[in-house]
């Protein structure tokens, strides 16, 4: 009788042990290597990024065969938090397929960073929106083997530059570097995908966005890892940052956030394009500070105030505790974009703004 309770028990130990260990398993994803640094930092006046200094790593694992690459902290005053855009590489037997491709000058080393996980040929390439952080090794990846997709309207700003914030022209695009295969955001279908890659054993989504980091965003699902790549409408290191001379806008970020409200789950990660990793609750505060600093400016707009009496009047000031990274020069472009909206915004044209000069 002791005996066979004893068995039962032995059974019953290891029947439960078996699901255990594949919770365990399960939950080891995401797991993050190298976290963004936190800062604070500062760097001299006339400080030029060495490049050779940065490395490029696996940050973080989001399945066995979905890794994330990020940029040296401390390094890069366009990010000191992390160099660079987060990119992603999902690969196995049927190539290898990418999210972004970090900085053009780092080109080299984002590939050494992937030849040391996998020797799959390089095949699709997506940009999320057109920042030379995420698009610049565009040219390099593409000599790899890889054909780009992105939303048209990214293709058209990398073919026709808007002008730059000093009023010059910007030079000419790099051909290799533009997407060959393009999509289009629609407004009647939020959150559709455009594009899906059965790759891996992964389902890839490529959903085009409404415009709002810029006019050619586009988000990552990965339906099996569950994990959203998220890119820029979201951050969480320095202000929020809507371009809008390539067609952003920051209620446009709104919008963004609240589609991800509706597509990602409680437990899907949330991979900005910069900062920490994020769930979608994350994103609520965020939110509030945009609603908040829109009604703010709408107001002071209404009493007649001049963008400088706006920025004078330090509308951030409530969240400055809470926002890491935070500088003036941050706030400033922040609540200024948030002016340039509310007073008199310019509508989209071939995937640009005319953004008024402020001198
Ligand atoms: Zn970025």
């Amino acid at each position: 009788m002791m005996r066979t309770g004893a068995l039962m028990l032995l059974g019953v130990a290891a029947m439960a042990a078996v699901p255990a260990m594949v919770r365990a398993q399960a939950a080891q994803y995401p797991i993050t290597i190298v976290a963004p640094g936190k800062g604070p930092y500062t760097f001299p006046e006339g400080y030029q990024t060495p490049w050779d200094k940065i490395q490029i790593s696996v940050t973080e694992k989001m399945s066995p065969n979905l890794f994330v690459l990020h940029g040296s902290q401390g390094l890069d005053p366009a990010h000191p938090d992390a160099s660079g855009g987060r990119a992603m590489v999902l690969f196995g037997p049927d190539g290898v397929l990418m999210v972004d491709t970090q900085n053009r000058q780092v080109a080299e080393k984002t590939l050494k960073a992937i030849r040391s996980f996998t020797n799959a040929p390089i095949k699709v390439l997506v940009n999320t929106h057109i920042h030379g952080d995420h698009t610049g090794a565009n040219a390099f990846f593409a000599s790899q083997g890889a054909v780009i997709f992105s939303q048209e309207n990214l293709r058209n700003e990398m073919l026709r530059p808007p002008r730059r914030a000093n009023g010059q022209p910007a030079p000419a695009p790099d051909m290799a570097a533009v997407p060959t295969a393009t999509y289009n955001y629609s407004a009647s279908a939020p959150g559709q995908p455009a594009v899906s890659f059965y790759m891996n054993g992964e389902t890839v989504d490529f959903i085009p966005m409404m415009p709002s980091h810029t006019a050619g965003d586009t988000i990552v699902r990965f339906r099996n890892a569950n994990v959203i790549y998220i890119e820029d409408f979201y951050r969480n290191f320095g202000y929020p940052f809507a371009d809008q001379a390539n067609g952003g806008s920051i209620r446009g970020m709104l919008e963004a956030i609240d589609l991800i409200e509706k597509l990602a789950g409680p437990d899907t990660t949330l991979i900005p394009g910069h900062g920490t990793l994020v769930k979608k609750n994350d994103l609520l505060a965020y939110r509030g500070m945009l609603v908040d600093i829109l009604a703010r400016v709408t107001r002071w707009r209404d009493q007649g105030k001049s963008l400088k009496e706006v920025l004078a009047a330090n509308l951030t000031a409530p969240y400055d505790k809470t926002t890491q990274g935070d500088t003036q020069q941050s706030k400033d472009r922040f609540i200024t974009e948030v002016y340039d909206e509310v007073k008199d915004f310019p509508p989209i044209v071939d995937g640009k703004r005319t953004m008024p000069m402020h001198p």
